[in-house]
């Protein structure tokens, strides 16, 4: 079976049932790229996600978790030449996180720096209130010849989706983001070519209960509607996208 819709950042290890959310996504047919906030979860991750068609794992740092994990960095750096993606990872400006936002800056440019020390990566990238530094530090330590930075959750600018496109990133977009109105203009500037989907559950909630991966047509009907296209064709431009973005070779 091949996977029929995408879900680029989901936490399967924070649903009640863990086994049963990766055999969920799997049995569904959903591409669920699976994120860890820090390197410690990446291996039941890793394990839980080795046999399936189309489950992965990611190893992440949550910008969130740096003031208590920090240390972890050394644990990630290890685990790194075991898997291609990277997440969540990133910073966040915002009000509960900014006291640690320099050692946040800190952690992500290490990271950064080694995914470009060790090419191919695809990195899922937070960026709360901090979409230029974000853009800034992609630039400085991760060329785009070597690795491909996914940014989730985007709130910036929709002149700042034009500096991440050309930075060569791609977007990867939840029904939330979509059906905020003050979000339609970013919504529409990111380019086709660059849309992925995510839930990011169980950070977001469809009928009361946490997200699945299952759920991600929602997101793809928004993009349509954003895009003036119809949800089948959304569907196959972010399948596309998806086998574009892993066929690369950096
Ligand atoms: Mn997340």
């Amino acid at each position: 079976m091949t996977a029929s819709l995408v879900d680029f950042h989901c936490h399967l290890d924070l649903y009640p049932d863990h086994v049963e959310a990766v055999q969920r996504a799997e049995e569904a047919g959903v591409f669920t790229l699976t994120v860890t906030t820090t390197p410690l979860a990446w291996a039941r991750n890793h394990e839980l996600t080795a046999e399936t068609r189309h489950v992965r794992a990611a190893l992440g740092l949550h910008p969130q978790l740096v003031s208590e994990r920090e240390h972890e960095l050394a644990l990630w750096k290890e685990l790194l030449p075991r898997t291609r993606y990277v997440g969540e990872v990133g910073l966040d400006a915002g009000p509960r996180f900014y006291k640690s936002f320099d050692r946040q800056k800190r952690v992500f440019g290490e990271i950064l720096r080694t995914c470009a020390a060790a090419p191919g990566k695809i990195l899922t990238v937070h960026s709360v209130r901090a979409t230029k530094i974000v853009l800034d530090m992609v630039e400085q330590h991760l060329p785009r010849d070597r690795g491909r930075v996914v940014l989730h959750w985007f709130t910036g600018t929709p002149s700042e989706v034009k500096r991440a496109t050309q930075l060569g990133c791609y977007f990867s977009v939840n029904a939330e983001m979509l059906a905020n109105p003050k979000r339609e203009a970013v919504n529409r500037a990111m380019p086709l070519d660059r849309l992925l989907t995510e839930t990011d559950g169980p950070f977001t909630k469809v009928d009361g209960r946490p997200t699945r991966p299952e759920d991600v047509g929602a997101a793809v009907l928004g993009l349509a509607r954003t895009h003036g296209t119809t949800a089948d064709q959304m569907a196959a431009t972010v399948l596309r996208n998806l086998k574009t973005l892993l066929a690369e070779r950096i």
